[in-house]
């Protein structure tokens, strides 16, 4: 739809899974704000008649059966025809919004509150409240002085702040509050260097990736993997990705306690499992009998093409034996042959 389509162009840098939920959240959203939330009330704060009608009388029945693009492109250019306006697009915002004059954006509006509409007369311009979600302004109906954290301040400046925000803003920001939109590192990967916690979160994060991994083929796995459920899954199932949710809860020092007593958990069910234990993987390098397990990232490192762990320390520049081997084979023999 079209709605689904503007936010997942303005969705950058997620991957397939966040993508997917982005579009559920946005359907759950628009269903519950564009029939009862903002119908309610626009019509309540809608200046003019004619565009009280037609808010009333044909939107909430014009969005109820509209499931296809084409019905709601003519709500919207219908509303665009008789006011200029639109209602808010959902939308991930990433960016801080530069601080601008209030007369000069309340221009850009056409005068009108972003949030319904309304037609602003100039000696009324003060009375409007800002949106820092959005970087507008709405009028008293629209925007109550709800307070969030902004998702852009908290990604780009690991700013936790709350801050004014519209209620069409309040009520998106709620919505996706718990869900993982949000890929640090392709939205600003400097965040694990700027926040030390961050960092930390990432390295126990990465262990009990691989940890989870190794505990779901193991037989005597099923308790220690029940400690994960302490955590959304999200958090040991992919990298860099979280919710508004976990960031504040890494902002406060909550999840890291808890990731390091899963690390704990899981480590030692490993040590001393032995059907763990008959997965790890001995060094080629060294052929030490310390056994290598892909969870060890401070010590292991992994080929990325056949998987085999070996000694940080001892990996050759060369290459991994295992796969020149492979590709040894592969080629075939440029010996001189003896054919007679
Ligand atoms: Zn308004
Ligand atoms: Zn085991
Ligand atoms: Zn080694
Ligand atoms: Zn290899």
């Amino acid at each position: 739809c079209l709605y689904c389509l503007t936010f997942r162009s303005s969705f950058e840098g997620g991957n397939n899974s966040a993508e997917a939920i982005a579009q559920e959240l946005c359907r759950a959203f628009r269903k519950h704000w564009l029939q009862t939330g903002s119908a309610v009330q626009l019509s309540g704060c809608l200046g003019s008649s004619k565009q009280r009608s037609v808010l009333k009388e044909d939107i909430p029945r014009e969005l109820e059966s509209s499931l296809n693009l084409a019905e709601e492109i003519k709500i919207i250019s219908k509303l665009r025809g008789s006011s200029g306006w639109a209602p808010p697009r959902l939308q991930i915002i990433f960016n801080i919004h530069p601080s601008v004059k209030r007369d000069a954006v309340v221009a850009a509006q056409n005068f009108t509150c972003v949030g319904c509409g309304t037609p602003i007369e100039s000696k009324y311009i003060r009375r409007l409240r800002y949106c820092d979600y959005l970087g507008k302004y709405f009028c008293d109906c629209c925007h109550s002085y709800a307070q969030s954290s902004i998702p852009a301040r908290i990604l780009l400046k690991w700013d936790f702040k709350k801050y004014y925000v519209c209620n069409f803003s309040k009520h998106l920001l709620d919505s996706i509050w718990q869900h993982p939109l949000f890929n640090v590192l392709s939205i600003n990967k400097a965040l694990y260097t700027k926040s030390k916690e961050m960092d930390r979160v990432r390295e126990a994060q990465e262990q009990l990736f691989h940890l989870k991994k190794l505990l779901k083929t193991c037989r005597f796995g099923e308790s220690v993997l029940k400690e994960f459920e302490q955590v959304p899954s999200h958090l040991t199932e992919e990298l860099h990705l979280f919710s508004l949710d976990d960031l504040v809860k890494i902002k406060r020092g909550q999840l890291l306690p808890l990731l390091k007593d899963i690390l704990k958990s899981s480590t030692c069910h490993v040590d001393g499992c032995e059907l763990c234990q008959a997965k790890g993987f001995i060094c080629e390098f060294c052929q030490s009998a310390d056994l290598l397990f892909p969870y060890q990232t401070a010590k292991c490192k992994r080929c990325t093409e056949c998987k085999t762990c070996f000694h940080k320390a001892c990996f050759k520049s060369g290459g991994c034996p295992k796969c020149q081997r492979i590709a040894a084979r592969r080629t075939p023999s440029e010996a001189p042959s003896l054919v007679p």
